[in-house]
């Protein structure tokens, strides 16, 4: 096992009703006057935002807002927020929506108090010295973000996009009710549920001896494996939203990742897609993930999807080499993926082979990456190339 520290400062407020909790929290905090941030409406639809501004009336706490965040946020949108913010002299953020506006959160607050460039702390030319404190209201199972310190924003206009973050960034506290994440339709929810897996495969594929870390992060997997089929026939199920929801949580809070450094290259070369064409990042991650993990797979390292596949997804190893059963694991993920109604190709999304050579320029910028297995330019073409 590797040498590790674990520090989670968010505090998780859990079920039905709790968003009742706000005004204690933004008390704590003594705000007395807070900004929402939220993205194209879905809040104004759901209830939440009716639910918010009641506590925060209730509580005599004033807001302003900023809305219009995108998915995948953009930079000039975490600008907009950071004048807003400025000018109404607010003193804590709320975000009320899935990891798009909990990302685009966590760089207004950082970038409030910064007299530079937002972009600086993305890029990673600053480092936050101080934010302005920030809580959540999620509304979509998916990124973690609710109870981790990362966000990744676009710069549609570099065609960069990239993960951030600091020790300042957790949010104070995430509410989280299984019944705001009922009017997430289909497709939103089928992402949410690649993505956290994708969390946990990120995390399972390290070099370190780490057991209690992989069984862990099996588990997690599991209970997904077991809920998600149901959820997507049954989108109003609050029972099983809440076990997504929470297992979105888990996935990416820092728990899975303990004494074992993750991999993250499916993360980074979707990211690069995403920043040249503009799709849903677990729509590219259910595409790109297994076709990483063939061109990762060899002798020395079949027996991790072995046991992944034996564990998580009921593939009969018998009588089959490693590297036959390995390939069968990757087979039973893609094929659980496309059975829920993810993508299986770039060209579902009408990416073809022009762009390839962005993608990869995007995917390289910051030079070779990938711990499992590092990935340079050439293995980065190829892994795009497969998946057209
Ligand atoms: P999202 O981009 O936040 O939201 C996707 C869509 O779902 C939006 O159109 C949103 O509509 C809608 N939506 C959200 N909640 C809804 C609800 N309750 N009912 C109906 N519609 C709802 O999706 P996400 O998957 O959570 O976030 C994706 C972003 O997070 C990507 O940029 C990705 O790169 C990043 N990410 C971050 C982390 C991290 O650790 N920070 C990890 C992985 C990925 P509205 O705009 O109208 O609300
Ligand atoms: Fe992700």
């Amino acid at each position: 096992m590797e040498n590790f520290q674990y520090r989670n400062p968010t505090k998780l407020i859990f079920g039905d009703g709790q968003v009742s909790q706000i005004k204690e929290e933004l008390k704590t905090l003594n705000a007395k006057k807070v900004m929402l941030v939220f993205g194209g409406g879905s809040i104004k639809r759901n209830g939440v935002y009716d639910d918010v501004t009641r506590e925060l009336n209730e509580a005599g706490i004033e807001y302003v807002e900023c809305d219009g965040v995108e998915p995948n946020p953009r930079i000039e949108t975490a600008e907009r927020g950071i004048k807003i913010a400025r000018e109404a002299g607010v003193d804590a953020l709320l975000a009320l929506g899935g990891g798009s506006v909990i990302d685009c959160t966590k760089l207004i607050a950082a970038g409030i108090p910064y007299e530079g460039e937002a972009w600086d702390l993305v890029i990673g030319k600053a480092t936050p010295e101080t934010v302005i404190p920030f809580g959540t209201v999620l509304t979509l199972a998916a990124t973690g973000s609710e109870m981790n310190s990362g966000s990744v924003i676009t710069n549609w206009k570099t065609q960069e996009k990239y993960g951030w973050g600091s020790p300042l960034t957790f949010p104070t506290f995430s509410v989280l009710d299984p019944k705001y994440t009922v009017s997430v339709p289909k497709d939103q929810t089928i992402y949410g549920i690649v993505d956290m897996m994708s969390h946990c495969l990120e995390q399972y594929f390290h070099t370190a001896h780490a057991p209690v870390q992989e069984r862990m992060t099996e588990g997690v997997m599991q209970a997904v494996v077991e809920a998600a089929p149901k959820l997507v026939n049954d989108l109003e199920n609050v029972e099983l939203r809440g076990t997504i929801l929470f297992a979105g949580t888990m996935a990416l809070n820092g728990v899975l990742q303990m004494g074992a450094r993750g991999d993250w290259a499916s993360h980074n070369i979707e990211h690069a897609v995403s920043a040249v064409h503009d799709i849903p990042h677990a729509g590219g991650l259910a595409i790109l993930f297994p076709n990483w993990m063939r061109h990762v797979l060899d002798e020395s390292n079949a027996h991790r999807f072995v046991t992944l596949g034996e564990n998580v997804f009921n593939v009969d190893t018998e009588g089959k080499s490693e590297i036959e059963a390995a390939h069968a694991t990757i087979d039973a993920i893609s094929a659980f993926w496309t059975s829920l109604g993810a993508p299986n190709r770039l060209a579902d999304y009408d990416i073809k082979e022009d762009t390839v050579d962005s993608i990869v320029k995007s995917a390289m910028t910051r030079g070779d990456f990938g711990n499992f297995k590092s990935l340079g330019n050439e293995d980065v073409r190829e892994i795009v190339t497969a998946a057209l």
